[in-house]
């Protein structure tokens, strides 16, 4: 679509994010809260709700909404009712879902995002619980429909931003930022393709300048934060051509096509269920005590921005180097698990910075994955602080570390006889026969030539058969030819 077109109109986004939350049972059952179990085994008569059974709030998820919520700087709500919102659908078996209508545990707050624009605060309008609904299946080549019921009842917040984004990178980063948040705070995995983290997306446009919103679109079923940045791209460029057309942009929640990045409709605002919301007659409202909203903010877990300041304080690290250990938890635990010694943490950073990297990005594989565990990368870290030269062990080791995560890194560095037999002793007398060897580049170093210290490394590189320690032979070269 012409730049110009599009740039006549403003796009207004609002998220909604369902966040299932990692307690061990349900929000109102005992029943396991997990992943991936043989369908229908996690359904106990209150998760089904048969005649009488009566649901009981799970302390647990209370409290991780509530961390939730401080790390946001939202209201915490300490007076609370569930509310009945009721619809038909057949991966519902109680024929409602429990839900926080006029009492959300959480009221506004902000999340920081940066991108291309500049930093943003992203207003939040709330953070609710409420619970999931089971799952169907529809298996191709049957005319069946399957249904597990196993996920009914599974503990989620919802957090709904004001529509206060205007670009799809604001989107893609604010997702981004509440991935890591969830994860830092240990509330949630932030598994997208299992749908751990979900993402619903409202997008308006209006003529650029005026303050009326537009008629807004949801749009539904993304499985990755990429995909939600696609969607949103798709769906201004759809609103703009209708508008340019002199047509009509309706209300109506559209299903994302991962495939051809476009979306289809799913049902207009005429078909929307009036879901007769009334409180829930079978759970007592709930009362936050002081004492205890007192207790979980002192034992609220440190946020990712606080780490990186501790990261940089105590290591004497710089910035860049902080933001990319804490970019995601598995890279903060891979490094906290790697550095078993406050000098060895330079040189775990520069492996985690160079080959490290690299591979993760080759593999497109994440931390949580790389078949190189933390204790190995240590050891490697440990060789590469004087024993083996850098270079050498990430074109000799690691390679053979990454095909077999068994081997000890000590013991290959020492079968390859990659182990530097040399200590500054052994070198000196090395270093001097070089320089009687090379007069004339002596001398032309000495006039200024200072890039010929590459040479005589060159040189006693070759005598050792590199097995020496680079920042100790600069160290001998430089004194004696200075
Ligand atoms: P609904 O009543 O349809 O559920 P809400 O007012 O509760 O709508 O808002 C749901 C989400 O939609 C929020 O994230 C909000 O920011 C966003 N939203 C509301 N109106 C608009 C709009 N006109 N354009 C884009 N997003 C919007
Ligand atoms: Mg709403």
């Amino acid at each position: 679509m012409d730049q110009k077109v599009m740039s006549k109109y403003e796009p207004v986004i609002g998220l909604e994010v369902h966040i299932q939350l990692l307690t061990n049972s349900k929000l109102f059952a005992g029943d396991a809260n997990q992943f991936g179990d043989t369908p229908n085994t996690n359904i106990s008569a209150i998760t089904l709700a048969h005649p009488g059974t009566l649901p009981k709030l799970n302390q647990k998820a209370l409290e991780l909404a509530i961390i939730m919520g401080l790390a946001c700087g939202s209201r915490i709500s300490q007076y609370l009712i569930f509310d009945r919102k009721n619809y038909f659908y057949p991966d519902l078996p109680k024929g409602f879902q429990l839900t926080q209508d006029r009492t959300p545990i959480c009221v506004g707050g902000e999340i920081e995002i940066s991108t291309s624009h500049g930093n943003r605060r992203i207003e939040l309008n709330r953070i609710h619980l409420e619970e999931d609904a089971g799952k169907s299946f529809h298996p191709p080549e049957t005319p069946d429909s399957l249904v597990d019921f196993n996920r009914a009842g599974t503990p989620l917040i919802e957090l709904v931003t004001e529509p206060v984004l205007h670009h799809a990178e604001e989107a893609y980063q604010l997702l981004t930022e509440i991935r890591k948040l969830v994860t830092f705070l240990g509330i949630c995995d932030g598994n997208m393709e299992q749908g751990s983290l979900r993402c619903d997306c409202n997008v308006s446009v209006r003529p650029k300048g005026t303050k009326e919103l537009g008629k807004k679109v949801e749009i539904k079923n993304m499985n990755s934060i990429r995909n939600v940045r696609r969607a949103i791209e798709g769906e201004i460029v759809r609103q703009v051509m209708l508008l340019e057309q002199a047509e009509e942009v309706y209300s109506e929640t559209r299903s994302f096509d991962e495939r051809t990045g476009g979306s289809s409709s799913m049902r207009t605002k005429e078909e929307v269920n009036d879901y007769r919301y009334f409180p829930e007659p079978d759970l007592s409202p709930v009362q936050i005590s002081d004492q205890w909203l007192e207790q979980i903010k002192r034992s609220m877990p440190m946020l990712p921005a606080e780490l990186k300041v501790q990261l940089q304080d105590k290591h004497a690290i710089s910035s860049e180097d902080a933001t990319l250990i804490t970019d995601s938890i598995e890279a903060y635990d891979y490094f906290t698990q790697a550095v078993t010694d406050q000098n060895q943490a330079q040189h775990v950073l520069n492996w985690m910075r160079g080959p490290i990297r690299s591979y993760l990005k080759d593999q497109n594989i994440s931390f949580g994955v790389l078949p190189l565990s933390p204790r190995q990368l240590g050891e490697l870290a440990a060789l590469t602080a004087g024993e083996v030269s850098f270079s050498v062990a990430a074109q000799k080791i690691l390679p053979l570390l990454l095909e077999d995560s068994q081997r000890d890194p000590r013991q290959l560095a020492e079968d390859l006889g990659l182990l530097n037999h040399h200590d500054d002793q052994s070198l000196e007398p090395m270093v001097l026969q070089i320089l009687e060897e090379f007069p004339d580049k002596v001398k032309a170093y000495r006039q200024g030539k200072k890039g010929l210290i590459g040479f005589f490394m060159g040189q006693l590189m070759r005598k050792t058969d590199s097995k020496i320690d680079p920042k100790i032979a600069n160290e001998l070269l430089s004194k004696h030819l200075n």
